[in-house]
């Protein structure tokens, strides 16, 4: 094509069209690739011509027409974006860029299997819709000059692609003349023989036909004269692929096919549509089942018509399609008649600003994204919120924008992230929180041991890597409860001198409501139950036995001095008194007299009656033991405890029970009551304790 036909073509559609801009990208485009030459032998600039010439077709603006002819001279000329900018102004070269960046992302793809986000890794990239056109006619034109090319499996590869990747897209922005000839290129790339096969019996089918047709054309011009609408008919004949499709899906022979001869009527109007359909309905019979209305009810890509399939003459079907010349404008070019139908509509808007072209686009890719085909790969979120980037493999990852490598990383495998270091994108070492951008090929090295997780929490902005996050610290957690659980129960068992072995320990899993060892440990590890629940549960008659050695309240007389006999006396409860405690009495009507410590704070309410307070002091000789409690604040290592535990058994303690107490995941707060003789007994193991260097703090407790 030649610069004026090129011009002439823009021109008549857009009278007012800078011309000079587009001479100039011409000669720009024409020095730039100089003699390079395509496959065909063709100098290489008649391909960005050509490409012009798809959009021309469509009715684009002059920038896109403008861009087409460069869309070649940074991949491959000596051209720069800076040389575009200087000339041609910052909107197009921000177009030119985004091609270039498209080409350069398709050869990455290279053989990849992941059509779906391949196709929503070139829209999302597209900023401008524009860019996304420039690239669908490229393809265009690069698919109906493929038989140049040589190698036989290169031809393939490019076809396979096509209609995996961009057929789809156009289609899926409306394009339906576009889709329809990539289909049937690929097709003949892919499938030459079966393609031969079908169009040889759909031209002896049509021979076959011709009389009906004729007839029915005839037939169809005059119902609608008489009813004086304006319209135009025009046969239609399918194209291979789609016939080949629709045997496949079917699984029918061609002439089982009844729309593979079919009739459109484009009228002025939607009144006249249905005018037209009731003529026919009237003057054929129609088939039942076979009559759509899409003008009522659009196809989720915008698509609207009227389907119905009427019985002709001698018995043959023919399906008509019935729709508005807009309709039809709209249903061949998609969103580029889209544009152009609003721009006549609200004249003096300026339509092409890029952002209403992605709004239209995104608009109906997610009415779009109701379809099956879509909700396979992804519940589709706006395609503007995703974005995409490789692993060094070419897999491509979805992800929300604003996704962090340590994101990828999880959506790659929660073991990537848990064990994820530090990341290279696009081969620079970068921080795990850097956000993404699309196309980034993003490696992540990995630790050998897992990393602190907690840290991490903060750098990832997707669900999965939250949760995977989350998963993976209580689990952690309960690790350390399993071993620590396991510890305390060794610890209260070899106290009372009993091994918790399997066979004991079975017998607390039906009152404590657990179904393995490990989920007994993580129970007690957990401090939901302790580990003198167990020994309890285990050995419900020990208990008593062993305790007979024991201070208890209910049967053993308290051995302290200055009671009075005839008033029954009980210590305040939960104060774990030892003999030795500074103690005092008060007595309290109808209940008789409580042991407080001295220190208590709960005798404050007693100060107001000094006849209250009796004298106590602890008996000489006790045969009992007293149970103390202690305080320990440990550091989060499962050894500590045997070192504990040994501690006070070394010391002629006996542990009645540990109780966990968590803080945070570094310190545990453990509660361990322990029969001593007094009070001296006591603070001796307080002070062996303090010296264990794994203690950060002990202290005893008394209430
Ligand atoms: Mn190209």
């Amino acid at each position: 094509m030649r610069q004026y036909e090129l011009i002439d073509r823009v021109l008549s559609y857009k009278p007012d069209a800078d011309q000079d801009i587009l001479k100039k990208a011409y000669v720009f485009g024409t020095k730039m690739h100089g003699r390079q030459l395509r496959a065909s032998g063709d100098p290489y600039f008649s391909h960005p011509i050509e490409v012009a010439g798809i959009l021309a077709d469509l009715k684009l603006d002059t920038t896109s027409v403008v861009c087409a002819l460069l869309h070649d001279t940074i991949e491959d000329t000596s051209a720069t974006i800076h040389d575009i900018n200087v000339n041609f102004g910052t909107e197009v070269a921000k177009l030119v860029d985004g091609v270039t960046k498209l080409t350069l992302l398709e050869s990455n793809l290279e053989g990849s299997k992941q059509a779906e986000n391949f196709r929503k890794l070139l829209l999302a990239s597209a900023s401008d819709i524009r860019i996304l056109l420039i690239k669908l006619a490229d393809r265009l034109h690069n698919m109906r000059t493929l038989g140049y090319i040589k190698d036989q499996d290169k031809r393939k590869r490019i076809s396979i692609e096509t209609l995996d990747i961009y057929a789809p897209l156009a289609g899926r922005i409306g394009m339906q003349e576009i889709k329809e000839e990539l289909e049937d290129l690929s097709f003949s790339y892919i499938e030459p023989k079966i393609r031969d096969i079908i169009t040889e019996r759909l031209k002896v089918s049509k021979k076959k036909k011709s009389k009906i047709v004729q007839l029915i054309d005839k037939e169809l011009q005059r119902v609608l004269i008489d009813n004086s609408i304006a319209f135009e008919v025009s046969g239609r004949v399918k194209k291979p692929y789609s016939v080949w499709k629709k045997l496949e899906v079917q699984q029918k022979s061609l002439e089982q096919l009844s729309d593979i001869f079919g009739f459109r009527v484009c009228v002025n109007s939607i009144t006249e549509c249905y005018q037209v359909l009731g003529i026919l309905h009237g003057e054929w019979r129609a088939i039942p089942g076979r009559f759509k209305d899409y003008i009522s009810t659009p196809k989720k890509n915008g698509y609207q018509s009227i389907h119905t399939t009427l019985m002709g003459p001698e018995n043959q079907r023919v399906e008509v399609q019935i729709r508005t010349y807009k309709m039809n404008d709209m249903c061949e070019r998609g969103l580029a008649a889209h544009w152009v139908y609003k721009d006549q509509d609200d004249a003096g808007n300026d339509y092409l600003a890029s952002i209403e072209w992605i709004n239209d686009l995104v608009d109906i890719l997610n009415r779009d994204g109701a379809t099956e085909e879509f909700l396979e790969n992804t519940k589709l979120e706006l395609f503007h919120d995703q974005i995409y980037a490789f692993t060094p493999k070419g897999t491509l990852v979805a992800l929300p924008r604003n996704a962090t490598a340590l994101d990828f990383a999880y959506a790659v495998h929660t073991d990537l992230g848990n064990f994820c270091s530090s990341v290279r994108i696009n081969g620079a070492n970068k921080p795990r929180r850097t956000v993404l951008e699309n196309g980034d090929e993003v490696e992540i090295v990995k630790s050998k041991t897992p990393v602190a997780l907690e840290s991490l929490q903060e750098f990832v902005k997707t669900g999965k890597a939250k949760s995977a996050i989350i998963r993976s610290l209580r689990e952690k957690k309960s690790h350390n409860h399993r071993l620590i659980g396991k510890a305390i129960i060794k610890s209260v068992f070899s106290s009372h001198r009993k091994k918790p072995t399997r066979d004991i320990l079975e017998r607390s899993f039906g009152p404590l409501n657990v179904v393995s060892l490990v989920t007994l440990y993580e129970l007690v590890g957990g401090g939901s139950a302790s580990g003198s629940d167990v020994y309890d549960l285990v050995f419900p008659n020990n208990k008593r036995k062993i305790r007979k050695k024991n201070y208890i309240e209910e049967n053993i007389s308290i051995p302290i001095h200055g009671l009075y006999s005839d008033l029954p006396a009980k210590f305040l409860k939960d104060t774990f008194l030892v003999p030795g405690d500074k103690i005092v009495g008060i007595i309290i009507p109808d209940k008789g007299i409580t042991i407080f410590p001295v220190e208590s704070e709960k005798l404050l309410k007693y100060e107001k009656f000094p006849e209250s307070w009796i004298k106590l002091t602890w008996k000489k000789e006790i045969e009992f033991t007293f149970v103390a409690r202690i305080i320990v604040k440990l550091i989060n290592e499962v050894g500590v405890l045997n070192s504990i535990t040994s501690t006070i058994a070394d010391y002629g303690g006996n542990i009645s029970n540990l109780i966990l107490n968590e803080k945070d995941s570094d310190f545990y707060n453990l509660i361990i009551d322990i029969n001593v003789n007094d009070n001296k007994h006591i603070s001796g193991i307080v002070k062996s304790l303090e010296g264990l260097p794994v203690l950060e703090n002990v202290k005893r407790f008394i209430g």
